[in-house]
């Protein structure tokens, strides 16, 4: 059978034999709309995956294929070696986490976790250890008697996850399941989730549009526009080596050099990137060492205060404006709005962008 492959990648294989998930080919259109368009992928067994994207790049489109909410256009869906395409959701082996919980109202905690063995017909007595199981999994033992409507935001979550991790999915995918949660709830939940993840062996497909969440939980990271994996690889690989100027600005900050001016400052062809916690600030006139550091003169714009360090604004002699970090070293900020100083960087930290 023949599949599609997009422009530019190499041709669909077969599906690779030992991973969890393997997508060949796999497009969904909606009308004149291309939700996936073309994705080739393989998830390794017990990986934490992540699909990063903006809105509307596509990313619950394919979970929701996987799980076999959505038919596919074109194209095909492995699991564990077996072609799923064609397959009703139930007749899958996957779970999936929705960020808005999903649990029923008039059911207690525990009786919401058991949900998925009833229905699979387990027994009265193994399914009530296996759901206290899944409970203390994940720290609400103590709460299987309440109603969902008295738990908090993280703890409802949390029993969103149990009553997933009750059946024993291999794979588990979850849509942007931390996304209604505070800051410090949403940390806490992230630590959680990773070692959920770690001692029961799950494979884990996560989507976000949070990079940073993206970058810290996962084994590996999918960056998706317009239907399409843009970038592939290890979260070091995607912030450190961006493949192209839409990951180097969608995944954290990135100061970006157009041609024109990394042929002015750099004296190099094509656009660059650089990260702003890669360069330090110098006094002006402060004396060159002969390491091969770059130096661009200018003057500061603005200084601005983030607890863990500053975040300051230059305006470099050619007019090119930077973002600079720096880490906080206890003392208050040398830098001062108008002051002149020496912005420098290493060439090795230069990304060359295509
Ligand atoms: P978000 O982060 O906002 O959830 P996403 O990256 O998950 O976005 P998708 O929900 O997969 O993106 O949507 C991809 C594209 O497909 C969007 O243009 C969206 O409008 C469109 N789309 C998704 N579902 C449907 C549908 N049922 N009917 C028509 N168009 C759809």
């Amino acid at each position: 059978m023949s599949v599609s492959t997009s422009a530019g990648t190499t041709p669909s294989v077969a599906a690779s034999a030992g991973s969890a998930i393997s997508l060949r080919g796999l497009s969904k259109h909606f009308g004149e709309v291309k939700a996936v368009d073309g994705v080739d992928l393989d998830i390794a067994d017990g990986e934490f995956f992540s699909m990063l994207g903006p809105s509307g790049s596509g990313k619950t489109t394919v979970l929701r294929l996987i799980a076999g909410f959505e038919q596919a256009t074109e194209g095909t869906i492995h699991l564990a070696g077996e072609d799923v395409t064609r397959r009703a959701p139930f007749d899958r082996d996957v779970n999936t986490v929705f960020q808005d919980y999903a649990l029923f109202p008039h059911m207690s905690v525990l009786d919401n976790v058991a949900y998925g063995l009833r229905v699979r017909g387990v027994k009265k007595g193994p399914r009530r250890q296996q759901a206290e199981e899944a409970l203390a999994t994940v720290q609400l033992a103590h709460l299987g008697s309440r109603r969902p409507g008295q738990l908090s935001g993280g703890q409802r979550q949390r029993v969103a996850l149990a009553r997933s991790i009750v059946v024993r999915p291999k794979v588990l995918l979850l849509d942007e399941p931390l996304g209604a949660l505070d800051l410090k709830l949403r940390e806490q939940m992230q630590v959680e989730l990773k070692q959920l993840q770690r001692d029961l062996g799950i494979t884990f497909v996560f989507v976000t549009h949070d990079q940073e969440e993206a970058l810290t939980l996962s084994d590996r990271v999918a960056v998706f526009s317009e239907g399409k994996i843009v970038q592939l690889g290890t979260p070091q690989e995607i912030y450190e080596q961006p493949a192209s100027e839409y990951v180097a600005s969608f995944v954290g900050t990135s100061n970006l050099f157009d041609g024109p001016t990394s042929a002015r400052l750099l004296g190099r062809d094509g656009t660059h990137a650089l990260r702003p916690e890669k360069i330090s600030l110098r006094p002006a006139g402060s004396t060159a060492s002969d390491d091969g550091t770059i130096r661009v003169e200018g003057v500061i714009l603005e200084s601005i205060y983030l607890g863990t360090g500053h975040r300051i604004h230059v305006r470099l002699n050619d007019g090119t404006q930077i973002v600079v970090l720096e880490q906080s070293t206890g003392g208050k900020a040398d830098e001062q709005r108008g002051e002149r100083i020496v912005a420098c960087w290493s060439p090795d930290d230069l990304v060359p962008l295509t």
